[in-house]
Order: structure tokens, then C-alpha cells, then sequence
């Protein structure tokens, strides 16, 4: 249900940015395109001062300082706070602040970016307001001992400015751009690098799949995945918020976790947390089943009671599946690491035959999610209790 949002004093300042930053920027594209200045280098500046700014946000800013999923360098973390700072979101210590409130308080009145008062607020519109802000930092003690941390809080502004719009408007005079640079590397790439992230909190929140969890109203979707790094996958987020990914399978599109595990082999960044896949499995399991119980409610009683028996014998099934497989993958792990001695042909051979096994166990899992998918579908076709 739509919640009336809480109305602050306006905060001018970010109102004036948020809202007068797009507009300058378009106008100032409409002046770039009728001075026929089009030139590949203002793109190029675009595209590396977008990613630069987006990944400090998604794996520093979020994996790294909200959620402590991994460790890193303290080089890696110079360049995501002077870059994270360029995408204009306040610092660290506010913004991961506000991100722990949202991720312990989802939905609820506390919720800085609760999308139950509407889209738009959680868009952008509780920026317009000014919240208390957390003076003590109650919240992230563990970053206040971050001296680097501290250092990004106490002088944000100049940083922001220096690495936003200081460091394009410079390599613009140096090639003889500099209104092009200004304007793409700068303006252009703040409003497009705030909307990438508000998506998160708002269409995130709207759109898309829930297959881990129907706790909250955090929504799968690869789209807003691939504009925003990786942070599409929004309901895994929510349900496993200690994983370094976002995207688990190989193929999601998610080039935070992707730099994370590539900075891991030159030993830049270690501890990454990750989610058992029992876990995961379990918690997919458990939302699929819930999905049937709101149907089950609404048949008539002597076909509710059948169908719930049959969904049990379907669970029992499915947590069978599960447990092999679990059981299965550590069984080869714990083999794998003490076989490494083993001739390579003979280690060759009994790895196929593990793999075999494995493969074996997932078709198990597959037959099980087949058999409820069956009985979801037939669980519809049943007409409905008077
Ligand atoms: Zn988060
Ligand atoms: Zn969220």
C-alpha cells in the first residue's frame, strides 16, 4: 500500500542539482550537436568516467563499505573514494549509512528509500528532503575506524569536484576539448551515473522476479543489471547481502563481481564472502513452495487438503534433491583438494566420474522442480473456492 512520504524541510541544494543537472546537460548537448563538435573521444571520455564512477559506487561504495563483502588494498580503495566521490552521492559514511537503514528497515517507515511511498520518492524525491543525518555514524562504526574512510568524509567536496569535473576539464585543455570534456566526462556522466544508482532503489524495488526470497520487495531483472554494473539482481542482493555478486550464474551480467574476483588474482582484493550453495538452493526452494500457498488458500477445502499433501510429498522430494547435491559438490571438493598428487591421467579419469555424479545429482534436482511446476499448474486449472 501506498505510504504518504514523511516531508522534511526541503534540502535546496540537492533539489537545485537534482533537477536543474539534467536540464543543463541537455542543453548543453543541444549546443554541442548544433556546433557539429561530435568527436569519438568525447564518447570515449564518457564511457571510461562512466564505469570509473559507477564501479567505485557498486563495488566500493556498496560491496565494499555498506556490506563488507570482500577486503582490498588500500590502493583499490584510494581509487574508489576519489572516484566514488565523483558520482556526487555523498560519502561513504552517509551514503553506506543510509544503505544499512535500508537493507534492516526494507519497506518500512524507517526505510530511507522505501518504495512503498511511491515510486518517484524512491527514486529520487527523499533527496529532496532533509533526513536527520546520522551525526554519529552509529550504524558503520566499522568504517569510522577507516582512516581513508574518514579522510574521503572530511574533505568529500573537494574531492568530488576535483575527480568529477577538475580531472575531464583538465585532460580537455590538454587535448584542446575542454568545453566537450567538461560536459561529457562531467556534467553528463554525473546525471547519467545518479540515475543508474536510483534505479536500484526504485525500478529494483518494481520490476522483475522474486526467486529467492518474498520477504521484501526486491526484484531480479539482467536489464537494469546491465546499466547499473551488475546490481540488477537486486532480490538475491536482499536475501544474501554478504555475497561480493549480485549476478550468481556465470552468465548474469555483473562486471562488479567480475573486477572483484579479476583484482583477487593479482592478490588486490581477498575474502570473498560468498553464499553457500545450500543456502541458495534451500532459499530458492522455499520461495517456490510459498508461491503455492496463497492458490492452496483459496480451494475449496477437500481439494486444499489433497493438493497440500501432494506439495509435501513434493517438498520432501525437492529437499532430498537438495541435500545430494549439496552432500555431492563437497564430497568433490574435499576429493579435489587432497588428490592433487595423483597421476594426471588416473585424476583425469576419476574427475569424470565425479562429474558424472554431480550431473546425476542436479537432473534429480531438475525432475524435482518439474514435478512442483506440474502441480503448480494444475494447482491454477482447479476452480476456486466459492
Ligand atoms: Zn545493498
Ligand atoms: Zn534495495
Amino acid at each position: 500500500m501506498k505510504e504518504k512520504p514523511t516531508k522534511n524541510p526541503i534540502a535546496w541544494v540537492n533539489t537545485i542539482f537534482l533537477c536543474g543537472s539534467p536540464i543543463a546537460a541537455l542543453a548543453l548537448l543541444v549546443v554541442y550537436h548544433v556546433q557539429g563538435s561530435w568527436h569519438w573521444a568525447d564518447i570515449a571520455l564518457l564511457a571510461i568516467m562512466y564505469m570509473a564512477t559507477g564501479i567505485a559506487i557498486t563495488a566500493g561504495y556498496h560491496r565494499l563499505y555498506a556490506h563488507n563483502t570482500y577486503d582490498c588494498s588500500p590502493l583499490i580503495e584510494m581509487v574508489y573514494l576519489a572516484f566514488g566521490a565523483a558520482a556526487l552521492q555523498n560519502s561513504v559514511l552517509h551514503w553506506a549509512s543510509d544503505h544499512r537503514v535500508h537493507h534492516r528497515k526494507v519497506d518500512q517507515d524507517e526505510d530511507p528509500y522505501n518504495i512503498n511511498k511511491g515510486f518517484f520518492w524512491a527514486h529520487m524525491g527523499w533527496i529532496f528532503y532533509d533526513s536527520e543525518p546520522d551525526l554519529h555514524f552509529d550504524k558503520v562504526p566499522d568504517l569510522l575506524a577507516n582512516k581513508l574512510v574518514c579522510w574521503q568524509h572530511r574533505f568529500y567536496m573537494t574531492i568530488a569536484i576535483a575527480t568529477g569535473f577538475g580531472l575531464p576539464l583538465a585532460l580537455g585543455f590538454l587535448v584542446g576539448r575542454p568545453f566537450e570534456f567538461f560536459l561529457f566526462g562531467g556534467l553528463l556522466r554525473v546525471v547519467m551515473v545518479h540515475h543508474s544508482t536510483f534505479l536500484i532503489n526504485s525500478a529494483a524495488h518494481y520490476f522483475g522476479r522474486r526467486p529467492y526470497s518474498l520477504n521484501n520487495t526486491a526484484r531480479d531483472s539482467w536489464w537494469l543489471a546491465f546499466f547499473s554494473f551488475g546490481e540488477g539482481y537486486h532480490n538475491y542482493h536482499h536475501a544474501f547481502q554478504g555475497d561480493y555478486r549480485n549476478g550468481i550464474k556465470w552468465y548474469h551480467w555483473d562486471p562488479s563481481k567480475w573486477l572483484i574476483r579479476s583484482l583477487s588474482w593479482m592478490r588486490l582484493t581477498w575474502r570473498l564472502n560468498r553464499a553457500s550453495d545450500e543456502r541458495i538452493l534451500k532459499a530458492m526452494m522455499r520461495t517456490a513452495l510459498a508461491k503455492a500457498e496463497e492458490p492452496i488458500s483459496r480451494l475449496p477445502e477437500e481439494w486444499a487438503t489433497s493438493f497440500s499433501m501432494r506439495m509435501d510429498e513434493c517438498r520432501a522430494r525437492w529437499h532430498d534433491a537438495v541435500d545430494v547435491l549439496v552432500e555431492k559438490r563437497e564430497e568433490y571438493q574435499v576429493w579435489a583438494d587432497s588428490t592433487k598428487a595423483l597421476a594426471k591421467r588416473e585424476r583425469r579419469l576419476l574427475k569424470i566420474k565425479w562429474h558424472a555424479q554431480i550431473k546425476e545429482a542436479k537432473q534429480r534436482l531438475v525432475i524435482a522442480r518439474a514435478e512442483y511446476a506440474l502441480l503448480l499448474h494444475e494447482l491454477r486449472l482447479q476452480p476456486l473456492a466459492a
